[in-house]
C-alpha cells in the first residue's frame, strides 16, 4: 500500500481485501466507494457486520448458521426427521432449500476432509453426525458434499464412519455435478437431478 494513503483508507482497503473473492482493485474500489456515501450507509454496513456476529447462532443439532438454536430447520415439526443430508457449508442448505424437493433435516460439516490443507476429521462435525444417527430414527443419509477431490474424500469419510449401522441408507447425490463443482453453484436443474438420482454410497 502507498504510504500516501491516510490510514483510515489503507485500514479499510486492508480489510476488505481480507474477504474471499476482492482483490486489491475490488477493496480500492470498495473503501472509496463508500468515503462517498453517506454516513447512514457506513453505519448501516458497520451494524449488518456486527450483527452477522451478534445476532447468528450455530444450531446445536444440525451446526446450520440460524437466528435461533435449534434452526428453523430443526425445529419444524413438519420436517421428514428419518432423513438427514449432510453438506459442507450453511450456503449448500440455502442451495438446496431453494429447490424446495427435500423436505428432512442437514448436517452442516462445516469443511471439508483435506489432510493436504490441514483440515482433518476433528476439524469436522463428522463425530457430532454419527452421534445424531447413534440417538437412533434415522433411515437416510444424503451425502452431499462438493463433486470435488475433497467432496468425494468427505463422502468416503462419512460412509466409513457410519459403517457400523446397517439400517442407514447411505447415499451420494448422483454423478452429473460437474466434477471439481461446488453445490453451493449448481444450476437448480443439475442439483434437483443429482438428488432425485442419488445413489447408494
Ligand atoms: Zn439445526
Amino acid at each position: 500500500m502507498p504510504p500516501i494513503l491516510p490510514d483510515p483508507i489503507a485500514r479499510a482497503i486492508e480489510a476488505f481485501g481480507r474477504m474471499p473473492g476482492i482483490g486489491p482493485k475490488s477493496s480500492q474500489r470498495l473503501a472509496f466507494h463508500l468515503l462517498r456515501q453517506p454516513r447512514a450507509v457506513a453505519e448501516a454496513l458497520s451494524q449488518a457486520v456486527l450483527d452477522l456476529k451478534d445476532l447468528i447462532v450455530e444450531c446445536t443439532t444440525c451446526f446450520n448458521l440460524g437466528a435461533n438454536d435449534p434452526c428453523a430447520i430443526c425445529a419444524d415439526v413438519s420436517r421428514d426427521r428419518s432423513t438427514i443430508c449432510v453438506v459442507e457449508a450453511p450456503l449448500d442448505v440455502i442451495a438446496l432449500e431453494k429447490l424446495g424437493a427435500y423436505r428432512g433435516l442437514y448436517h452442516v460439516l462445516h469443511g471439508s476432509f483435506s489432510p493436504m490443507d490441514g483440515v482433518l476429521e476433528d476439524d469436522l462435525r463428522v463425530a457430532d453426525l454419527v452421534q445424531r444417527v447413534r440417538a437412533g430414527g434415522i433411515a437416510e443419509v444424503i451425502v452431499a458434499t462438493n463433486a470435488t477431490v475433497e467432496g468425494e474424500a468427505t463422502a468416503n469419510l462419512v460412509r466409513a464412519r457410519l459403517q457400523w449401522d446397517e439400517t442407514v441408507r447411505v447415499s451420494r447425490l448422483a454423478q452429473g455435478l460437474p466434477i471439481g463443482s461446488d453445490i453451493e453453484y449448481a444450476d437448480d436443474y443439475t442439483l434437483t437431478r443429482a438428488f432425485q438420482n442419488r445413489t447408494k454410497l
